[in-house]
C-alpha cells in the first residue's frame, strides 16, 4: 500500500504559521522543492491565505495542534481529540482538503502523554490518520544552535538513512533554520537525494508503531 521512493528525504516544518513562513516558501520555490508543514491553528485571514498558497505550491499539510500546550492536549484522550479536531476541520474548511497526516506535538511518545499515548495513537489510526515522527532531528528545537550546526546535523544524519524524515521548525525564533535551508537543500540534491512532500502513501517513521 505504501509507495516509498528510494533515497527520499522529507523536509518537515512544525508549528506553522510564523513570520518566516513566506521566506521558507520562497526558498522552497527557488530550489523547486516540496516540503511538509504541520499546522497550528490560526484563524487570521492572512494565515488562511498562506495556507492556501502552501497547497497551491504543491506542499503537504498535516495537523499539528490547536493550542500546542502540551499539559492541556495530553491531559486526557478526549482533550487531545478535541484539540486535534479544531485544526483538522479548519484546514479542510480553508483548503478544501481533508488532512490525512499528523505530527504529535513533542512526537508521538513524550513525557506529557505517558499512559495515554497508546489510546490516542489507536484512535487516530482508527480515524484514518497516519502520524509521522522523525528520524533526523535538525536540532533547531534547542535554544542555541548555529547555521553550521543545523546544516551538519541534517546532512550527517540523513546520510545514514535510506528514508529520512527531517524535523525542522517554522517559527519566529528559528530564523537560523531558514538561513541554513538553501545549503541543506543544495547539499541533499548534490548527494543524489530526492526531496518530497509527505503523503499517506509514505510509510510512517514512528517512535513506536502500535498496530
Ligand atoms: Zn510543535
Amino acid at each position: 500500500m505504501y509507495e516509498d521512493v528510494p533515497n527520499s528525504v522529507y523536509l518537515t516544518f512544525d508549528d506553522w504559521p510564523s513570520p518566516i513562513t513566506e521566506d521558507i516558501l520562497k526558498v522552497l520555490k527557488e530550489k523547486d522543492v516540496k516540503a511538509t508543514f504541520f499546522v497550528v491553528y490560526n484563524d487570521s485571514p492572512d494565515a488562511a491565505k498562506i495556507l492556501k498558497q502552501i497547497v497551491e505550491e504543491g506542499h503537504s499539510i498535516g495537523v499539528h495542534s490547536t493550542t500546542h500546550i502540551y499539559s492541556q492536549i495530553y491531559s486526557s484522550v478526549e482533550a487531545f481529540l478535541s484539540d486535534f479536531e479544531v485544526t483538522a476541520s479548519w484546514i479542510e474548511e480553508v483548503t478544501g482538503i481533508k488532512p490525512e497526516i499528523l505530527r504529535f506535538p513533542g512526537g508521538s511518545i513524550n513525557i506529557y502523554n505517558e499512559g495515554i499515548y497508546q489510546t490516542i495513537i489507536a484512535e487516530m489510526l482508527r480515524r484514518g490518520y497516519l502520524y509521522y515522527d522523525w528520524n533526523v532531528d535538525s536540532g533547531d528545537a534547542a535554544r542555541y544552535y548555529s547555521k553550521h550546526s543545523i546544516y551538519n546535523n541534517v546532512i550527517k544524519k540523513v546520510e545514514k538513512k535510506d528514508k529520512a524524515i527531517v524535523l525542522m521548525h517554522d517559527s519566529a525564533q528559528k530564523k537560523v533554520t531558514l538561513q541554513a535551508l538553501p545549503d541543506i537543500i543544495d547539499s541533499l540534491k548534490a548527494s543524489g537525494r530526492t526531496l518530497l512532500p509527505l503523503t499517506n502513501q509514505v510509510k510512517p517513521v514512528t517512535f513506536s508503531y502500535v498496530n
